[in-house]
């Protein structure tokens, strides 16, 4: 048996060692067009601000992969015929596969912007993202970053720490608000302001306009203001990467759809992580998961179905980290951006740099959300798992690693009010 994984992103490769261990006779080919070894794409960043190097990126010494028995081919692959169970790769390389398990992940969007193909104007993805910016960054003395989300706030940070200044251009009334309810997403204004950032809200990209050789030299907002810049950041969000399925007859919507055991509609096909789209038939529609830790999990998941057991991915409960600058921010279950028929408890400290919001319903805490702690994974999956209540949650904070002294002196002191 011939199993080919096309991407060695979180979910390739995890695919590729559970595989391993369940199946030690089969062939396993991992197929990247980006790198011949697996990196950490979370820590792009820390490369680029020369907190780490590239070498440190990697979770396993190179020599791992022959270990394993799994081989690594670099290529792009361009077309895939599932009749002759074929991967044709640019340069004219042929991969043949009895199954095939796409793990392509994701690819930075682009909303067909006037100018968004210049020389200057570029996403924050991957290692040639990376190397792009290295080289814009020489000549730049302003970036302007188009779309309010996670990856923008990396590059804002990334850019400020080469002295390049940045604008940024947020459509939304305030800071990722279609995610963080108002409090939350005030405090993400403040610091971006603090950090000398120039924050536009509701304001929109018009065009980017051309210096006369191709390069850009500025945007103009939908506003009519003209900016002047030498880089532009599009960091409005990414969708799943479908580049190599043009006329393979596998079934795609917003990303490539698959059942519960991550099958497509092709026989000998599985797709899992950032570029699957799960098929449900329960509210709130099918499922895309777009975050490291569900790359993993739907990775291994997908191993055993690529074996042949019967399996069904059942999500973990939803969590979410990330940094803006150095404010910390965690999210557990579900927490609306806006209020709606549940019960939400809110707190924030008098220097506005910690939070904490709790989200309940039907005497069940629903979600939980910090800013500027860190709380235990474990301890609050725990929690929303086995349905516990609000006062049960806030007796027991201290379980979860939380700041001490934000607990005694604010938090205490409103739920005893
Ligand atoms: C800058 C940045 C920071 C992030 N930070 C976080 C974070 O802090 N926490 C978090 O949970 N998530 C974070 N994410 C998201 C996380 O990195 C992704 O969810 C995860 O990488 C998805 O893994 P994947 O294996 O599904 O896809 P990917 O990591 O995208 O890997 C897919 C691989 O397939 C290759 N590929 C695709 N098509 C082809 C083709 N046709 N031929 C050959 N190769 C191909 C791609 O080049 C790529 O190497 C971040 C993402 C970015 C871009």
């Amino acid at each position: 048996m011939q199993v080919v994984i096309l991407g060695n992103g979180i979910t390739g490769v995890s695919a590729a060692i559970a595989l391993r261990a369940l199946r030690p006779d089969w062939g396993i080919t991992i197929v990247s067009g980006e790198s011949t070894y697996h990196y950490s794409r979370p820590a792009l960043m820390y490369v680029f601000m020369g907190h780490m190097r590239y070498q440190e990126t990697k979770p396993f010494p190179d020599s791992f992969w022959s270990e394993q028995g799994l081989e690594l081919v670099r290529a792009w692959v361009q077309r895939i015929d599932t009749e002759a169970r074929v991967l044709e790769c640019l340069g004219g390389t042929k991969i043949h596969y009895d199954r095939l398990l796409l793990a392509t992940g994701s690819r930075s969007n682009k909303f067909g912007w006037p100018g968004q193909d210049l020389m200057g104007v570029q996403g924050l993805y991957n290692l040639m993202d990376l190397r792009l910016l290295a080289a814009n960054a020489e000549r730049a003395k302003r970036a302007v970053l188009v779309g309010g989300g996670l990856i923008g706030v990396e590059l804002a940070e990334m850019l400020k720490t080469r002295g390049i200044g940045v604008t940024f251009l947020v459509r939304e009334t305030s800071y990722w608000n279609n995610v963080l309810p108002p409090e939350e997403s005030s405090m993400i204004n403040e610091l971006l302001r603090e950090e000398g950032i120039d924050l536009r809200l509701e304001t929109e990209l018009g065009e980017i306009l051309d210096d006369g050789t191709g390069r850009c030299r500025g945007v103009r907002t939908k506003g009519g203001e003209e900016i002047s810049c030498e880089i532009v950041g599009l960091t409005a969000g990414v969708s799943p990467n479908l580049s190599a399925l043009l006329d393979s007859g596998i079934p795609c919507g917003r990303g490539i759809l698959v059942d519960a055991q991550l099958k497509t509609q092709v026989d000998h096909v599985w797709a899992a992580g950032d570029c699957a789209e799960i098929v449900t038939d329960g509210e709130g529609g099918n499922l895309l998961q777009q975050v490291w830790y569900t790359g993993k999990a739907q990775g291994e998941l997908v191993a055993h179905s690529l074996a042949g057991e019967d399996v069904s991915y059942t999500p973990r409960t939803w969590f979410n980290s990330a940094k803006f600058f150095d404010l910390e921010y965690q999210v557990y279950g579900s927490v609306p951006p806006q209020k709606g028929e549940e019960n939400q408890h809110f707190w924030l400290d008098k220097d506005r740099k910690k939070s904490l919001r709790i989200v309940e319903k039907d005497g069940r805490v629903l979600g939980i959300q910090v800013m500027g702690m860190r709380l235990r994974h474990l301890v609050c999956e725990a929690w929303l798992n086995e349905g516990k209540s609000m006062e049960y949650v806030l007796a027991h904070l201290l379980e979860a690693d939380f700041d001490p002294e934000f607990f005694s002196r604010s938090l205490i002191r409103e739920v005893q009010a």
